[in-house]
C-alpha cells in the first residue's frame, strides 16, 4: 500500500521482549506534507512501558556476558540489513517526518553508520593498569556496561537519534528501551524489525510507542531497574527529566537545544561560506539541533555574502519530500509553522528586513518559505530563541572580539561554525567559542567517529566516538593486594 519493497517493515505495535505487543488504544501517524493518515500504531500505557523495562532487565545478563566479538557480529548484521533496506526505511521516514527522500536516505546511512562504528569500537573498550603506591599491590581499572538504558528521542531524526544511542549501548553490553516521538514511531519500529532479523536476542532492543509522553517518561526516568537515561529533545523537557532521574540517581546524558552561530570573517572564502550556511541552515527545513541559528557577517563582506546567499536560497524548492527535486519539505506541524512565523513577524516589527521568503508557503499548512532576514540584532527574539525552521537571521559585526562575545551570548552551547583563512584567528576563535562542537570552514560536522554533544543548556554527555561508548560504561577499580 505504501509502495515498500518489503511491507513487513511497517509495524504497528510496540516491540517488547522480541514480540509485537498490542495495546487497547491506538495513535495516528500522519504525513505532515499532506495531513493524510499513514497508519495507526498501538498506543502503550505506562504499565506496558514497565513490561519493556522488565524485558530489558531480563536480557541484560546474557547480553552483557557475550563477547564483544559476538555482539559486534550481530550489530554488523543489523547494519547490513539497514543498508539493504535503505530505500524502504527512507520512504517510511519521509512519510512520517516529511524531509526530502534524498535526505531521509542520508539519515538512514548516517544512523546505520553508528551501528557499524560502535560494533567495532566495542572490541576496543580497554581498561587500564595504574602503577600502585606499594609494591605488593596492583591497580586495575575495568569498564563494564552500565546496565539497562532507557531513551526518549524527538521527531526530527526518527532513525538516527535512536541509532546513535542504541548502538553505543548495545556495543557496551547494555540492553535498551527506546521511546520514539509519538509523531514518528514507524522508523523506530522498522529498526526493531531489522534488529530481530539480525538475530539480536529478545529483550536487548525494545521500542515502546506511546502518546503518553509524561506517563511513560516517568517510568523511564524513575524505574529502579534502569541504570542510565539518555534524552534528545528540548532544554525545558530535558531539565524536567534530569530532575525525575534524580530520585534513583541515574547516569544521565542530555542532547538538548542549540542556538548555533555561523560567523563569516572578512578573510573567509565567501563561496564556501555560502555553501556551508546553506547546508547547515536549510537541511531538514531548519529543524536540526545543530542548525545555524544566527549568521554573523563581518562588515567588509556583508553585502557580498547576503547577495550570494540570497541567490542560493532562491534556488531551493519547497514541496512534498516524496517528489523529485525537493530541497525543503514540510515542517513537523502547523504549530511549528506558527512559531516560526511569529519569530519572523516580531523581528520585522523590531527593524529586521526580509531579503527573501518571510511567510508561509502555498504548498500547504505545514510549509514555510526559506527565509533570510537582514539587519537583525543579537537581542531580537529570532536570535535569542532556537528557530527550528528555515529562517536565517543575518547580523553584522566589526571585530573578532565583538563577534565572539555576541556568539557566546546565549544559554546554549551545542554547535558553532566559522569561516576564516587566517590560521591564527582559526585557533583563537575555535578556542574562545563556548560550544561543544565547532565547524571551522565546514557546515556539516556530525559523524560516528566524532564526539557529538553540547555544553551549558545544550546538555551533557557525548554521542559517537570513544567518548560516546564510555558514556554507557561504569569504571570499576580493582585493588589487588598480597602480591
Ligand atoms: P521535545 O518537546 O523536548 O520532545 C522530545 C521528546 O520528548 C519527544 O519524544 C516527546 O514526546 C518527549 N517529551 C515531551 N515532553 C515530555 C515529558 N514531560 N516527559 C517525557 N517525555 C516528554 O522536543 P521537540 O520539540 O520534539 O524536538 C526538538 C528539540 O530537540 C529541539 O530543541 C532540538 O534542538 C532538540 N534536539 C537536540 C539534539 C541534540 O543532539 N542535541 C538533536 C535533535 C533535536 P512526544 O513526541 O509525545 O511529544
Amino acid at each position: 500500500m505504501l509502495n515498500l519493497k518489503d511491507e513487513q517493515l511497517i509495524r504497528n505495535h510496540s516491540y517488547i521482549n522480541g514480540s509485537w505487543h498490542s495495546s487497547e488504544s491506538q495513535l495516528e501517524v500522519v504525513n505532515p506534507a499532506t495531513g493524510n493518515l499513514v497508519t495507526k500504531v498501538a498506543d502503550a500505557t505506562p504499565k506496558e512501558a514497565e513490561l519493556t523495562v522488565k524485558s530489558a532487565k531480563d536480557a541484560l545478563s546474557s547480553w552483557s556476558q557475550k563477547s564483544a566479538n559476538e555482539r559486534a557480529g550481530l550489530m554488523r548484521n543489523w547494519f547490513n540489513l539497514m543498508m539493504q533496506h535503505q530505500d524502504d526505511l527512507a520512504l517510511i521516514l519521509t512519510l512520517e517526518q516529511g524531509k526530502p527522500l534524498a535526505e531521509a536516505k542520508g539519515e538512514i546511512a548516517y544512523g546505520a553508520s553508528y551501528i557499524e562504528w560502535f560494533a567495532e569500537e566495542g572490541k576496543r573498550l580497554y581498561g587500564d593498569t595504574i602503577p600502585a603506591l606499594a609494591n605488593d599491590k596492583r591497580i586495575v581499572v575495568i569498564k563494564q556496561p552500565v546496565g539497562v538504558v532507557a531513551s526518549i528521542t524527538p521527531w526530527n531524526f526518527p532513525n538516527a537519534m535512536i541509532a546513535r544511542k542504541a548502538a553505543a549501548a548495545l556495543a557496551a553490553g547494555c540492553t535498551f528501551v527506546g521511546r520514539p516521538a509519538s509523531q514518528t514511531p514507524l522508523s523506530a519500529l522498522a529498526m526493531a524489525e531489522l534488529a530481530e532479523r539480525a538475530g539480536i536476542p529478545a529483550g536487548v532492543f525494545n521500542i515502546v510507542v506511546s502518546n503518553d509522553a509524561i506517563g511513560v517518561g516517568k517510568v523511564l526516568t524513575q524505574h529502579p531497574d534502569i541504570a542510565k537515561f539518555t534524552f534528545t529533545g528540548s532544554t525545558p523537557v530535558g531539565k524536567r527529566l534530569i530532575e525525575q532521574c534524580a530520585t534513583t540517581v541515574k547516569k544521565v546524558s542530555m542532547e538538548l537545544g542549540g542556538n548555533a552561530p555561523f560567523i563569516v570573517f572578512d578573510d573567509a572564502d565567501i563561496d564556501a561560506a555560502v555553501q556551508g550556511a546553506l547546508l547547515s541552515k536549510y537541511r531538514n527545513a531548519g529543524q536540526t539541533c545543530v542548525c545555524t541559528n544566527r549568521i554573523f557577517v563581518q562588515k567588509n563582506v556583508k553585502a557580498e555574502f547576503i547577495q550570494k546567499f540570497t541567490e542560493a536560497v532562491k534556488k531551493l524548492t519547497v514541496g512534498n519530500g516524496l517528489e523529485e527535486g525537493i530541497n525543503i519539505g514540510p515542517m513537523i506541524s502547523k504549530q511549528a509553522v506558527a512559531g516560526v512565523d511569529e519569530l519572523v513577524k516580531q523581528s520585522v516589527a523590531q527593524g529586521a528586513n526580509i531579503a527573501i521568503g518571510g511567510s508561509r508557503s502555498e504548498e500547504g499548512e505545514c510549509f514555510y518559505q526559506p527565509t533570510i532576514l537582514t539587519d537583525v540584532t543579537n537581542d531580537m527574539p529570532v536570535a535569542q530563541n532556537e528557530i527550528f525552521g528555515p529562517v536565517s537571521p543575518i547580523i553584522g559585526f566589526e571585530s573578532e572580539q565583538q563577534v565572539i562575545s555576541m556568539a557566546n551570548d546565549t544559554e546554549f552551547g551545542l554547535a558553532a561554525y566559522f569561516y576564516s583563512r587566517d590560521v591564527g584567528r582559526v585557533w583563537r576563535v575555535a578556542e574562545a567559542l563556548d560550544f561543544g562542537m565547532v565547524g571551522v570552514n565546514e557546515g556539516i560536522i556530525s559523524n560516528a567517529a566524532a564526539p557529538f554533544g553540547g555544553v551549558k543548556a545544550s546538555g551533557n554527555g557525548r554521542e559517537g566516538s570513544k567518548y560516546g561508548l564510555e558514556d554507557y560504561t561504569e569504571i570499576k577499580y580493582l585493588c589487588m593486594g598480597g602480591i
